[in-house]
């Protein structure tokens, strides 16, 4: 077949991507990894080695000073960083996450300033959407966001809990869902940016998780936050929506998150399996072992494919990106699960320590089922999908 004929296969390009993102994480990442878990601390060494890579926000346009990365290619870059660390990987898939909706729906000005902050490594992003009471039902959100046409020129003030908010604290810019009008639902909520420096912010104590432990979670309170309104993202009551056209893109890097992760623990069991003997042989002598392994193999790949496809649709922007972003989330984290929890098995009582990696990686895995909408969430996305007739472009 001619070289001009790229389908299921990745450009030159990409593929200098994810050597060049792996040479960083073997020489910068993964040294730290079990580190930053074993002490709940923030990976810095990754983030200042993400940064100088410029791979920290990789998907920022060249237009506003960022590597102008397209979806494939940030997906790759989380894909090798999650490999390594699942925490660092939140660095370049939150600063996504959380700025996202100023690049779909924010003025010129405010991405201008917002994402060249970002892609100057100023500041990261953090995405505040979910709340006490509203999770899967983010429609149910309380923060209120109040117009005060004051002497001073219009201005927003926003008061609420925003809860499970990835990177709070550590990042500089965070992107706020809001009510601005009670009887409209949906259609009455409103996005802003909301700087951590702005008075009235404030972020409650780190929560103690199960995985991804170098990724602080916190509360993020806002108290009478008094912002220019210019600092809304889009129009009023349009910010819910912005919301979802974000997830439909982001899921795909939750994805890669949870193909990187699936990845590292193949990688690591199938290296264990060689050199482990038992009854005199290798332990991959066993057939038994052999058919685990080769389940292993075959579903990171089919997430992974599955993930580039729907990146692929979130580059383009299709028609289809909806399921595609839903299913890929929701198959490639499900695969994770499986096989982080099989690496265990591989590695039999060994694999059960933290003197071994796996078990890391399937407490990382968990939370891929659950963040950016949990696998429950992604199969209703999906059905609804379905049912509304909207078919798979290929
Ligand atoms: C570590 C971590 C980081 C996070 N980072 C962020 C972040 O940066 N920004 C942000 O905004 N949010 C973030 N989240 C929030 C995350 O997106 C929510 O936890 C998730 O959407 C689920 O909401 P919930 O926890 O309130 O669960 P609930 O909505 O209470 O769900 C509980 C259970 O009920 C199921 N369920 C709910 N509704 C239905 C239904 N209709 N049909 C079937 N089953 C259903 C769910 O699938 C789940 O199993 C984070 C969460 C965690 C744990």
């Amino acid at each position: 077949m001619s070289s001009e004929f790229p389908l299921f296969a990745l450009s030159e390009e990409h593929q200098a991507i994810r050597e060049a993102v792996r040479a960083v994480c073997d020489a910068k990442v993964a040294p730290f990894a079990a580190d930053v878990d074993e002490h709940a601390r923030y990976p810095d060494e990754a983030a200042a080695a993400l940064l100088a890579a410029d791979f920290h926000a990789p998907h920022v346009p060249e237009e506003y000073g960022g590597a102008g990365a397209d979806a494939l290619a940030t997906v790759i870059v989380i894909e090798e960083v999650a490999r390594a660390c699942a925490s660092s990987s939140l660095i370049p898939a939150v600063n996504k996450l959380g700025s996202l909706p100023v690049q779909i729906s924010g003025s010129e000005e405010l991405k201008k300033r917002y994402l060249g902050k970002l892609a100057a490594g100023e500041g990261g992003f953090s995405y505040c959407l979910s709340e006490p009471d509203a999770g899967s039902d983010a429609v149910g959100m309380k923060a209120r966001a109040v117009l005060d046409r004051g002497s001073d020129g219009d201005h927003y003030v926003l008061n609420g809990v925003k809860r499970w908010i990835t990177n709070a604290g550590v990042s500089e810019y965070y992107t706020v869902m809001a009510v601005t009008d009670p009887e409209k639902r949906g259609r009455g909520i409103s996005a802003f940016v909301v700087e951590k420096s702005d008075p009235g912010v404030s972020f409650g104590a780190p929560e103690k998780k199960l995985g991804i432990k170098g990724s602080p979670t916190r509360e993020v309170y806002l108290d009478n936050v008094r912002i220019p309104a210019d600092r809304m993202i889009g129009a009023e009551g349009t910010g819910f929506e912005t919301a979802m056209k974000t997830l439909d893109h982001t899921r795909v890097t939750i994805a890669a998150q949870a193909v990187g992760i699936a990845q590292g623990a193949l990688d690591y069991a199938l290296g264990y399996a060689q050199e482990r003997k038992q009854f005199g042989k290798s332990i991959s002598d066993f057939q038994g072992m052999q058919f685990l392994l080769a389940d292993m193999g075959m579903k990171v790949e089919a997430a992974r494919q599955l993930t580039y496809a729907a990146a692929g649709k979130s580059e383009r922007g299709d028609a289809d990106l909806t399921f595609f972003g839903a299913a890929a989330k929701c198959f490639a984290s499900d695969v994770a699960m499986e096989v982080t929890t099989n690496a265990v098995q591989v590695l039999g009582g060994y694999g059960y320590t933290r003197d071994y990696p796996v078990e890391r990686m399937m407490r990382d895995a968990k939370i891929t089922q659950i963040y950016e909408g949990t696998n429950q969430v992604q199969r209703i996305v999906m059905a609804r999908q379905l049912l509304a007739g909207v078919q798979s472009q290929l």
